[in-house]
């Protein structure tokens, strides 16, 4: 995971948020304070932190909370639209419109731009893309190789010539052989050193003038923290279409002042490298990084629900008391099973529960309106002891309800399974921590 340390930082200050008992301006400072602490430890720089800060608890202090939204959960709703806002706010996907779409990394050495390159054209070969990879590095001849390496394997052709000097003319001779071949996406990879950056920077201009490519993505180390800022802005100046991939933000400390100085400049930040294998590259949405990064999971998805809960009251406390505490009959699953109906199924509430993330077979919780139904006939049948105890019910009670209720004894039995699954499921979550959970949220 990306910015691990920052993610764990910024979702402690959030907890110890969700765990004070009321929300003043005291706690609301407390929680900048933290907030603050981890950016600037993530190396964030320090004037952009406290104008990210500052707007966070200007809001946090003046804003009134929307209907059937709780103080905390608007705080935490401000923090994560801020952050995402600090980040670029939407995402920028890399288009793949013309075909063939010419694409033309650059990028100082060391800076992961070869891996990237890699990982990229496996990327879009993935999305159905039949891609082209030109390396046009006359610097380093070894990049040549390590492309064909990472590369083969996956029937992904690198055209080059580590002979070559000229790399201008390596690059077009590239495109002009992938033209021919029909591929769809080429991906030309430009050297990372030279003479003087000055060089370099001529060097990318020639290549670009010469294959007049549709986007120059620009690789950027994420441990260089906010010294990216400079980088990204040089890039930025020396060629008008741009966008960003910042790479090793797995493990990087300064990972969060990386992303965030680039988001500064204006340019795109469209994937971020999060290891050293092909696939370790993710498409870059600010929303979704920030709410993982918050470990909220969807973190909007869950006030639009919570909201929707409040105003339905579906989930009334004393059902939510039993359902954590384990105390599960057949009349709480009927409930259960009803209220999961009108608000979408349970497995998605629970995961958008921050910290949770339980994954729950689906046919666990879920079931039709039809069935629903069957249901309720059959449990009419029931007695109240054996709607309370489910467990007393034995063959021949079975087969007096399948009797009474007008069903058949295998329909009654799949209730029983059903409810059966239901109690387990529910038996093997961690209660303290969905109780603990369950309050942060007001439920
Ligand atoms: P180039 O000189 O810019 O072409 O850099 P390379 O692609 O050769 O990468 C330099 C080093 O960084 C290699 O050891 C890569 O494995 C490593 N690297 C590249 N991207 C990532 C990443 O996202 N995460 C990690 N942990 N390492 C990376």
């Amino acid at each position: 995971m990306a910015l691990e340390k920052l993610g764990k930082a910024l979702n402690s200050a959030l907890k110890k948020l969700a765990r004070s008992r009321t929300v003043d301006e005291a706690t609301i400072k407390e929680v900048v304070r933290d907030i603050q602490r981890a950016l600037i430890q993530a190396d964030v720089n320090v004037r952009l932190v406290l104008q990210l800060t500052k707007t966070i608890e200007k809001r946090a202090l003046e804003e009134e909370p929307p209907a059937g939204v709780s103080k905390k959960e608007h705080i935490i709703q401000i923090v994560y639209e801020e952050l995402t806002k600090f980040l670029g706010k939407e995402a920028k996907p890399l288009e793949i419109k013309e075909k063939p779409t010419v694409l033309l990394t650059v990028g100082i050495q060391g800076s992961g731009k070869t891996t990237s390159v890699a990982k990229l054209a496996r990327h879009l070969q993935k999305r159905g893309y039949k891609v082209g990879v030109v390396c046009s590095d006359t610097w380093r001849p070894g990049a040549y190789y390590q492309l064909k390496q990472l590369l083969e394997p996956y029937g992904i052709e690198v055209a080059g010539d580590p002979e070559e000097k000229d790399a201008v003319k390596l690059a077009r001779e590239g495109v002009k052989y992938f033209r021919e071949k029909g591929v769809d996406v080429i991906i030309v990879d430009s050297a990372g050193r030279h003479k003087e950056e000055k060089g370099l920077i001529e060097e990318m201009r020639q290549i670009s003038e010469a294959i007049k490519p549709h986007e120059v993505i620009l690789v950027i180390d994420g441990t260089i923290g906010q010294q990216a800022y400079n980088q990204a802005l040089a890039f930025k100046e020396a060629t008008p279409i741009g966008s960003i991939i910042v790479t090793k933000l797995d493990g990087s400390a300064k990972g969060g002042g990386a992303l965030s100085a680039v988001a500064a400049t204006g340019a795109p930040i469209k994937f971020i490298g999060v290891g050293e294998r092909i696939d370790d590259l993710e498409a870059f949405d600010p929303k979704r990084f920030v709410s993982r990064l918050l470990g909220m999971g969807d973190i909007e998805g869950l006030l639009e629900k919570l909201e929707e809960l409040q105003k339905q009251q579906e989930f009334k406390e004393e059902d939510l008391e039993k359902f954590l505490k384990g105390k599960f009959n057949l009349k709480d699953m009927y409930a259960q099973l009803e209220a999961m109906q009108k608000m979408g199924p349970l497995k998605q509430i629970l995961q958008m529960i921050p910290g949770l993330g339980y994954s729950l077979p689906d046919d666990a919780v879920k079931v039709g309106e039809e069935k629903l139904k069957r249901y309720r006939v059959i449990m009419d049948s029931m007695t109240e002891e054996e709607l309370e105890h489910p467990e007393i019910i034995n063959y021949s009670r079975i087969k007096r309800i399948a009797r009474g209720s007008g069903t058949s004894t295998a329909e009654v039995r799949e209730l029983l399974n059903q409810y059966n699954q239901m109690k387990k499921m529910f038996k093997s979550m961690d209660k303290r921590k969905l109780a603990k959970m369950a309050k942060k949220f007001n439920f």
